[in-house]
């Protein structure tokens, strides 16, 4: 097969192959692709793409392999999987310039910049990809400091529908360059992306949990005091978790304060405590790149449903109300509140591809199990979206499994969508890149 896929020197894994099965699926979708083809080089991916546009197969590209829709992988089409290309390397020491190949992981990165005393703003897990959370946005526990993974972006350099290699900056290409900070993977295949890193030490961080009874009480105090905390705090509060006890669940908030100075980490961080009866402390000084989770690979048979919804501050009463009361009902989802604000919301609406810079709160629900148990939980789960859809606005496509076109626009505010058109026009006419929440050309 490598043969038929002319200039190619990666490795092509087919149907036949003894590594099909774990290269056919991604880690929360399986799939039933003609061909996977891992490149080596940058080269290697325009052969894989030209090889994909003349043979009309449908494309997938997979960068970490995250995507609740499934999005790295297809049904009788080619996969273009970027595992092979993860090098991560300080290409600038001085301003802290990290350059990352297109398939690493967020593990990776935190790995290696670790002895450099460096850190990238990122998710919460080390096995999602860079190219995915970046693309999207990036809500990690620095983001009330340093923004979204992509407001950290300085460049890419991607490989096109066409084949081409282009560079994309403040300064070079700068609509591609808009576009893809928030525009997923719709432009083309980014084979490396360039990082203004920042300095890291040891970060606190860790789980506070209260009695499942104070979640309606402690919650609004939660979300009213980080309208004030420092930026240095960034915090998610979650509940409703089955596996938890469901509604008896505690209320777990998880904190990060970046930042190794004990007396400040506190100053930060009592406030929060305070806010009800701390049932479990387990806060403490940890290393940036231990803070990232392996994340949960579920068995086969086991699914995912995520979506999600940002909150504006004159909303936010109204909706955490709401989400404590869904929280104490039977079947209730997975419950997860967010903090963003800060950093995110200083830069301008439409300085990137990402137009929900306003929100204070991002709410996300999650459902895992079989097909069955995600059906029995349907009401509960349509209850709390029609009670809280009046007070919230878009979603964060990170954590969307729809991929309808009201999802896309919920993603995509009608301004932000046709200017990405455009560039989609430019860059992908012929939609090949059409494996994501799609922008049509
Ligand atoms: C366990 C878990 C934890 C998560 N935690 C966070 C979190 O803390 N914060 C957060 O913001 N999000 C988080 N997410 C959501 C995550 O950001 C998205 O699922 C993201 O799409 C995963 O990226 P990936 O590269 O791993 O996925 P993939 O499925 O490989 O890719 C996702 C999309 O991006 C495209 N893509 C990937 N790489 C490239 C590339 N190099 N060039 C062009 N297109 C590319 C793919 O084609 C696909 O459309 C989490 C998801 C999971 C499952």
């Amino acid at each position: 097969m490598s043969t038929v896929v002319e200039g190619f020197g990666g490795e092509v894994v087919g149907p036949e192959d003894s590594g099909y099965d774990a290269a056919s699926r991604t880690v929360l979708v399986g799939g039933s692709p003609a061909y996977v083809l891992k490149p080596s080089s940058v080269e290697d991916v325009r052969a894989a793409i030209k090889y994909a546009a003349t043979s009309g197969l449908k494309v997938a590209v997979r960068g970490g392999g995250h995507s609740f829709p499934g999005f790295g992988t297809n049904d009788g089409g080619v996969v273009i999987d970027l595992g092979k290309l993860a090098e991560v390397e300080v290409v600038d020491k001085e301003k802290h310039v990290v350059r990352i190949g297109g398939g690493a992981t967020w593990g990776q990165v935190a790995a290696a910049l670790a002895p450099h005393g460096l850190a990238i703003s990122s998710g919460d897990t080390k096995s999602v990809g860079v190219g995915g959370l970046t693309l999207s946005g990036g809500i990690g526990w620095k983001v009330r400091k340093y923004g979204l993974a992509l407001d950290n972006l300085t460049a890419v350099e991607l490989v096109t529908a066409a084949g081409e290699v282009v560079r994309a900056s403040a300064d070079e290409n700068a609509e591609l360059f808009w576009a893809v900070r928030g525009g997923g993977g719709n432009f083309g295949i980014v084979t490396a992306f360039e990082f203004a890193a920042h300095p890291t030490t040891d970060i606190f961080f860790g789980k506070l949990s209260f009695p499942a009874g104070e979640i309606a009480e402690v919650l609004p105090r939660w979300a009213e005091y980080l309208r004030t905390a420092p930026a240095e705090l960034t915090s998610t509060a979650s509940f409703a978790n089955p596996f938890l006890g469901g509604p008896e669940a505690p209320l777990e908030i998880e904190i990060a304060y970046d930042g190794d100075d004990a007396d400040r980490a506190a100053q930060a961080i009592d406030p929060i405590r305070a806010l009800g009866t701390v049932i479990a402390d387990e806060v403490a000084l940890t290393p940036y790149a231990e803070v990232l989770v392996d994340g949960m690979v579920p068995p086969p048979g086991i699914n995912i449903v995520t979506r999600s919804a940002f909150v504006d501050t004159e909303s936010v009463p109204d909706v955490l109300r709401l989400l404590a009361a869904a929280g104490a009902a039977k079947g209730a989802p997975v419950i997860a509140v967010r903090s963003v604000g800060g950093a995110v919301a200083q830069v301008a609406a439409d300085a990137t591809a990402y137009a929900h810079r306003q929100a204070e709160l991002m709410v996300i629900t999650t459902k895992v199990g079989p097909p069955p148990a995600i059906e029995a939980g349907r009401p509960a789960w349509n209850q709390l979206w029609d009670e809280v859809t009046p007070h919230v606005n878009g979603a964060y496509a990170s954590f969307l499994s729809g991929t309808d076109d009201a999802d896309v626009s919920a993603v995509y505010p009608a301004a932000t969508y046709e200017r990405l058109a455009a560039v989609k026009r430019e860059y992908d006419p012929e939609n090949v890149f059409s494996g994501n929440h799609n922008v049509r050309p």
